[in-house]
């Protein structure tokens, strides 16, 4: 079976992760400060590495003070884990939709949403489109809220020419194998904000405080630590950290792979009516996650059935957040979205990843097109 989605690793990537292996630190050593500091670099602002992108999430809410009477404002096209993490900190989770051409959340509908008791505003870099930052961060500003970014599908994207990492006030990223770098697990929170920065430190290690100057009984002994506020374990082991600085050396080389192939599917499907091709909106300059091919003809199902069973991993992303049974049961009914629900009704991701071919793109295009009627 062809994957949508395939980690590529080097012997360079062997070689880190080895490494580490025969020094004293196999957990919080110095691969997790030097790959904080890469990815510093990569996003314009400071980073804490953490176990997932889920995991990012939930240190990112908590980071934001997110708490029980508050509202979370999140848009509905995304992995549920966006929604959950909030729900996860006792919130209220309030979806807005999306606009129809990227899937990101629409400033219009966040701004619809916001309550006085909306802490965050969190919009989903969908496929690896970034958000439309500038009116997000204005309809959150204006309500006191903050802006979140959920990029686990963007790093390394860039909006009129800011790096995603510099758009919002929280942005949070994944290293899943199949996203655009890869730690195996693996998570970021970056923030241009010490205090939210401190925070997401502070959650990521159960809360734990060290320096003496800020402890309540410093003088308890040399081996004291005390918790200010709960926190959890979601520590990245340094063997783990090493393979995403390894990784990040090729970013850049993965993204231009990735946009080609991007490209090539678009020629294939240019003169395909039955079909919507991914939209990019001026200023984006997009670090693709996903191929998301919309079928406009009510064949989506057919279509993933006749690939799928030709080995092609094809998969849709995302069914409605407010869909999963969790949510119904809390009374979120279908048809809150609707730019969503058509999206996910029309959606079918073809596989994309850096080492796929240009024979296997052409393979998987000349499939579809076959099952659309038209020459392969
Ligand atoms: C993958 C993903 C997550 C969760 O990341 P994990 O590393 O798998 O926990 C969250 N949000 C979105 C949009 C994702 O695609």
């Amino acid at each position: 079976m062809l994957p949508y989605g395939r980690q590529s690793i080097s012997s360079d990537d062997v070689e880190a992760v080895t490494a580490v292996l025969g020094t004293d630190w196999l957990t919080t050593g110095p691969a997790v400060t030097r790959f904080e500091d890469d990815l510093a670099v990569v996003c314009g602002n400071p980073a804490v590495a953490v176990t997932s992108g889920t995991a990012a999430l939930h240190v990112a809410y908590a980071a934001a003070g997110v708490g029980p009477g508050q509202d979370v404002v999140v848009a509905p096209l995304t992995f549920v884990a966006t929604a959950s993490a909030a729900a996860l900190h006792g919130a209220n989770v309030i979806f807005a939709d999306v606009s129809e051409d990227t899937g990101n959340l629409d400033p219009d509908a966040a701004k619809a949403a916001v309550t006085p008791n909306t802490t965050v505003v969190s919009g989903v870099d969908y496929a690896g489109h970034p958000i439309d930052a500038g009116p997000l961060r204005e309809v959150a500003h204006d309500t006191g809220a903050l802006l979140l970014e959920d990029a686990a599908h963007s790093v390394g994207g860039t909006w009129h020419g800011r790096p995603v990492g510099d758009l919002a006030d929280l942005t949070t990223l994944s290293f899943f194998p199949t996203k655009n770098l890869t730690t195996a697990e693996g998570g970021a929170v970056v923030s241009p904000r010490a205090d939210l920065v401190a925070g997401a430190r502070s959650f990521r290690n159960h809360g734990l405080v060290r320096d003496k100057d800020s402890q309540r009984f410093p003088d308890e002994g040399p081996w004291h630590q005390e918790v200010h506020a709960f926190g959890l374990n979601y520590r990245l082991p340094d063997l783990l950290a090493a393979l995403g600085s390894s990784q990040l050396a090729r970013l850049a080389a993965f993204r231009a792979r990735r946009s080609e192939i991007h490209a090539r599917y678009d020629a294939a499907f240019a003169d395909v009516a039955e079909v919507r091709t991914p939209s990019r909106r001026h200023g984006a300059d997009p670090a693709w996650h996903l191929y998301p091919l919309r079928v406009l003809d009510g064949r989506r199902r057919a279509l993933f059935e006749f690939l799928r069973e030709r080995e092609v991993g094809v998969q849709v992303n995302y069914i409605p957040a407010y869909w999963h049974p969790v949510f119904a049961d809390l009374g979120y009914r279908r048809g809150l979205c609707p730019n969503a629900e058509t999206y996910y009704s029309q959606q079918l991701s073809l596989p994309l990843f850096p080492d796929l071919t240009d024979s296997d793109v052409d393979r998987v295009a000349g499939l579809v097109r076959e099952f659309l009627g038209h020459s392969a």
